[in-house]
Formats: C-alpha cells, sequence, structure tokens
C-alpha cells in the first residue's frame, strides 16, 4: 500500500479571495488564492508529495521514481497525466469561457480537450452560476451576442446551494459565479477560451485576452439539461455519492461517520481530497482542504474518522469500482 500527502501549486488569478488560506489552511503568500491545484501534474502547474521518503518530489518525479504502473492500468495509454483536481474560491465572477473537446485541443494546443465537474462546497446565498445556454441558438447568433454584448441575456444562470454537482461536457459554456467554492474535477488541460470577462482588467492592468473565434468554433448551441442530483448509498458507517463518472474520471463523496475502508485495485490511481473533518488515512492525519493520492494496486486503505471527501480515479464509464463494503 502507498499513501502520500500531496502539496498544491496555487493560482492568483484576479476574482480569487481568501478563503483557501483563511479556512482550508492553506498556506500560499499570494494577497487572494484562486486555486488550489491538488493533484497536478501539468506545464503550468504540479503537486509535490509532502510526507514520507518521497517528500519534496513533484508528483512527475514521484511517477517516474516508482513506475508508471502507480497510475493504473486505464491510464497505459495516457500520454499525459489524466485528472486535474482544483479548489476554485471565487470572490468575484470567473469569465464566462468554454473549453475544446480532445480532437479540436490536440489540433491546435497540443493537449486534450477538458471536460470539468464542480462539487459546490459552500457559497454565499443568492450565489448563482453559469451553466450553458437557455435556448437553442445559432452559432451565427452566438457570435452577435458577444459583438453586441448581449451575452448575459440568453445564457443559463443557476442559483446554486452546497452539495450541488454540474458535469460540464467540454463545448458547454460556464461560469462560477461570485461567492462560490467549489472542488473541481477535471481532464488535465489548462485549454481555456474566454468569451466574455465583465469588461475586467488583468493583474498587468489590460484587458484579459479573450478567443471569441475559437470560442465559437467549440461551444455546443444546444440548450443544456440539468443532471439529475446524485443520490447517497449507504454503507455501514459511511455512505457514497457518485458526483461524476465519464470516460475521464470518475468521482464519488464519501461521508464517513466513523470509519471506512477503500479498495483501490490495479486499474487506477485514487486522489483524495478532504473537503470537511478530520481522519487518519492510513497512517496519515487529513484535515479539511488535504489531498493525498494513492498509488493503483493500494488494496485496502482504512479511513479513520468522521469526515467528508471526494475520491477520484480514472476508471471507464459504467464500470462498477466502488466494490468495498
Ligand atoms: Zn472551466
Amino acid at each position: 500500500m502507498a499513501v502520500v500527502k500531496l502539496s498544491p501549486c496555487f493560482k492568483d488569478y484576479i476574482w480569487g479571495g481568501t478563503r483557501l488560506r483563511d479556512e482550508f489552511g492553506k498556506q500560499c503568500h499570494f494577497d487572494t488564492i484562486a486555486e488550489s491545484w491538488e493533484l497536478a501534474c501539468h506545464k503550468d502547474g504540479s503537486c509535490t508529495v509532502a510526507s514520507g521518503e518521497y517528500n519534496g518530489l513533484t508528483l512527475e518525479q514521484y511517477i517516474d521514481t516508482k513506475g508508471k504502473q502507480i497510475m493504473g492500468t486505464s491510464c497505459e495509454n495516457d500520454k499525459v497525466f489524466p485528472v486535474l483536481v482544483k479548489l476554485i474560491d471565487a470572490k468575484n465572477d470567473l469569465s464566462v469561457q468554454v473549453h475544446p473537446d480532445d480532437e479540436y485541443a490536440m489540433r491546435t494546443e497540443g493537449e486534450p480537450g477538458k471536460t470539468e465537474m464542480w462539487y459546490v462546497i459552500d457559497c454565499l446565498d443568492g450565489a448563482e452560476l453559469i451553466y450553458g445556454f437557455k435556448e437553442k441558438v445559432t452559432p451565427q447568433q452566438f457570435a452577435g451576442m458577444i459583438r453586441d454584448n448581449t451575452l448575459l441575456e440568453y445564457v443559463n444562470k443557476v442559483r446554486v446551494k452546497k452539495g450541488d454537482v454540474f458535469f460540464i461536457p467540454s463545448g458547454t459554456l460556464h461560469a462560477i459565479g461570485k461567492g462560490i467554492l467549489v472542488a473541481e474535477i477535471q481532464q488535465n488541460s489548462n485549454t481555456t477560451y474566454r468569451v466574455y470577462d465583465y469588461g475586467r482588467v488583468g493583474n498587468d492592468g489590460k484587458p484579459r485576452e479573450l478567443h471569441i473565434d475559437k470560442a465559437i468554433d467549440v461551444t455546443d448551441t444546444k440548450p443544456v439539461t440539468m443532471s439529475p442530483m446524485p443520490v447517497a448509498v449507504e454503507y455501514e458507517g459511511y455512505s457514497c455519492t457518485t458526483l461524476a463518472d465519464c470516460k475521464y474520471f470518475t468521482a464519488v463523496k464519501y461521508d464517513v461517520q466513523s470509519k471506512a475502508k477503500l479498495d483501490i485495485d490495479h486499474r487506477s490511481f485514487a486522489h483524495l481530497l478532504m473537503i470537511d473533518g478530520e481522519a487518519k488515512i492510513d497512517e496519515l492525519i487529513g484535515k479539511k482542504g488535504d489531498s493525498f493520492f494513492i498509488d493503483a494496486s493500494s488494496g485496502s486503505v482504512r479511513i479513520n474518522g468522521r469526515c467528508s471527501f471526494i475520491l477520484s480515479r480514472k476508471l471507464q464509464k459504467g464500470i462498477d469500482i466502488f466494490g468495498e463494503k
């Protein structure tokens, strides 16, 4: 068995707040912390091992040192690490944006596309986000809305509450709204096409770049269908809620009363993100905001303590992998 604690890297985008430091114990010298990249192996940011004999290695070095088999058999054909997990603190609105699919992203950006999922850890009363279009529009109409500055009249604004889940396939127009703190599980890609930025300027005092032509190429202009709220399945001492299960990642929220046992098989590594409470994960202490990497084929991992966490793995959709009892 192999479980290591991870230490994230941080991003100070203009819309970030201070909750990741104040409430999630993140140690970072930025004034505002927009994102902590909790599971990250990307040219734009990497997490590092923060426990045991591999302390200080980046995730990539850790995988190189121990061998690629620790990613699991489902990752055998992956040229890059497949999953990125972040905490995002939106003190202000994020830009309205869209991500390309694999084919478009590989062709134009040389990296995978981005399908993502948000789990709302917390939000202010009345907080809203943007999730697709209200009604079907044509790409020409979409271009017109961007040109005439009327896009916000046509997007689907959703009032959110704690515990809400949003699955955002590549091509879906979206924006996290102010006052929302989410865990984001996504494909390992940093390609974002911004279509509307509320007329803001970046940290350098200049308007942030928009990517209108590419956004029009990749945006799905059909109205979105809201995904049904996932249902918790009860086990003795804990419950499991599947938040997302797609070909890119599977994310399950565990709510543990006292203890639970995970079974991490050969198919995939697991990333454990503590979102509430405190527990022992194998021999390591985990508090709200902490992240752990568990090698594939680790077998059973014991969780002791009252806590909630999100377990992310890369598994094939529809295959039941959470067989632990
Ligand atoms: Zn996004």
